[in-house]
């Protein structure tokens, strides 16, 4: 079975960015430029902030972080993202969710330029990517994407299995895998028979936010198998793949931590360069 190793991608994902960027800055005369506003004090948010910071940082990018107390009232906010919008050194622009209650979240993303839009999230990029024109693709499922690539380079025919349907992840998975002419099945809470539909699989793709819910009997011989999901149980962090079941069957397999997990910065990284390049023309 081959471990496949998430840490390892996104290093060498990093390295070539950060080439990238060393060239666009002798074309150009300036970087890419990415800013994040993190609004409150959740310490999750702020943890994956300081990361996505360091990580520009170690690229070369310019970046940012605006922070703004949890009683922020959303003028400010969305004043803020206009202001960011019309800022030519500003590249990408991501607002870290979740955000506070008496924030409208679809307000927001709505109020950044989709130009900018280095999540993916506003509804311009999701009708763009689902029409199969360029776009900013949410980080966590390119990040998948990338990982599923480096395993089969060609996934023409192959039957994909995305588990969830959520807009950041399920969804957006589900487009990618059609654009490279899987057939797709998309399930969610209320499939009949997940089990039988993982067991038609050659790549399974979970995103629920179950722990281990793939076990191994419902995985293909020599499957590809992402594991999007981060659990916190009372044994560590798990995945929502039964990872000692599957890791038996499977051709390859994220672990979790250390699969999908450092892929989601380093793609975050690539949206905000690919946004500067598509400004440049
Ligand atoms: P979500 O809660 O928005 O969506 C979960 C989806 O799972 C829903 O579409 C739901 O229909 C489906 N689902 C629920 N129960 C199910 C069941 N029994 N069978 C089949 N489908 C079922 O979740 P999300 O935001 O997509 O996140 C999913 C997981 O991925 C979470 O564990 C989250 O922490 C993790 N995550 C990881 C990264 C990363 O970088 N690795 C990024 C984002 C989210």
């Amino acid at each position: 079975m081959i471990l496949i190793d998430g840490k390892k991608a996104a290093a060498e994902l990093r390295a070539e960015l950060k080439e990238e960027v060393a060239e666009l800055k002798s074309k150009h005369n300036k970087v890419p430029g990415l800013t994040v506003i993190l609004i409150g004090d959740l310490t999750p948010s702020q943890i994956y902030v300081r990361n996505k910071e360091k990580s520009a940082n170690e690229v070369g990018l310019k970046s940012e972080v605006i922070k703004y107390p949890n009683s922020v009232e959303e003028k400010t906010v969305l004043e803020k993202i206009q202001e960011l919008n019309s800022d030519e050194t500003v590249s990408g622009i991501l607002v870290q969710l979740p955000l506070p209650k008496h924030i409208d979240k679809q307000k927001v993303i709505e109020a950044i330029d989709p130009s900018k839009d280095v999540d993916g999230f506003h509804p311009m990029n999701v009708g763009n990517l689902s029409s199969g024109y360029e776009s900013s693709i949410p980080c966590t499922p390119l990040g998948c994407y990338l990982l599923i690539k480096k395993i089969e380079p060609n996934l023409s025919g192959k039957k994909a299995v995305v588990v969830g349907r959520s807009n950041l992840n399920g969804k957006p998975m589900t487009q990618l895998l059609l654009k490279e002419n899987c057939t797709v099945t998309i399930t969610h809470s209320k499939t009949k028979d997940l089990k039988a539909e993982c067991l038609e699989a050659d790549i399974i793709v979970a995103a629920v936010g179950i722990p281990e819910l793939v076990r191994g009997d419902w995985v293909k011989k020599d499957a590809i198998v992402i594991d999007v999901g981060i659990n916190k149980t009372d044994n560590g962090i798990v995945g929502d793949v039964h990872f000692d079941e599957v890791s038996k069957n499977a051709k390859a397999l994220t672990p979790v931590p250390g699969g999908v997990g450092p892929m989601t910065i380093a793609c975050l990284l690539k949206n905000t360069i690919d946004c500067f390049k598509r400004s440049q023309i």
